[in-house]
């Protein structure tokens, strides 16, 4: 039987062995102190590998195109955000790292933990990427950019014609996929697995 230490309220819990799916709540505050995820790092990495894939459609095609005055415009993630550099540079820089540069390393730092992991081979710098998937999951946030994605096109839609790009749809993809590795990613389970393994 492990302890943990709740990061709410500090609390010391003896955590019981659980079946998959299960999570253990603190008896104090009840916040989320374990889980145990369906995925194994194999499974998380066949998924990793294949949000890699997307990122590259997701980012690089239109995700909406713009049709006024006879002029038909498509604009993807990177172009949105560059537009803005000149007028606001630190919403841009904001955008580029919450829906482009920390979905990419969380979603690289993930499939080579798991990689070290599946294939039973605990390098030094697996600590480190445990510690930077840690950190950046908080900044990756591509449904808040799909959001505000709605809430512009919903504005836009009665003055131009608006159609849904390529990019659209492989960005759809990639979130449901991001949503999956984030909600089975254990990081509890990856410690235990490096120190005890
Ligand atoms: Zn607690």
């Amino acid at each position: 039987m492990k302890t943990i230490i709740c990061r709410h309220c500090d609390m010391v819990s003896h955590v019981p062995n659980i079946p998959s799916g299960y999570v253990v709540k603190c008896i104090r505050c009840d916040s989320v102190i374990y889980k145990k995820s369906w995925c194994n790092p194999s499974g998380l990495l066949a998924m990793c590998l294949t949000a890699l894939i997307l990122l590259v459609p997701a980012f690089y095609y239109p995700l909406i195109s713009t049709h006024l005055l006879g002029i038909t415009e498509g604009t993807n993630l990177l172009q949105g955000a560059l537009m803005m550099i000149d007028n606001a540079p630190v919403v841009a820089f904001v955008v580029l790292f919450c829906a482009v540069i920390a979905p990419t390393l969380l979603i690289s730092s993930i499939a080579l933990s798991s990689a070290c992991l599946a294939f039973n081979y605990h390098p030094s710098y697996l600590p480190k990427i445990l510690k930077i998937t840690y950190f950046i999951r908080h900044w990756s946030m591509l449904e808040v950019y799909m959001v505000s994605l709605m809430v512009a096109i919903f504005k836009l839609m009665n003055d131009v014609d608006l159609y849904f790009g390529v990019g659209f749809y492989f960005f759809i993809a990639l979130l449901l996929l991001n949503l999956t590795i984030i909600s089975n990613y254990n990081h509890h389970s990856y410690w235990e697995k490096y120190i005890n393994e």
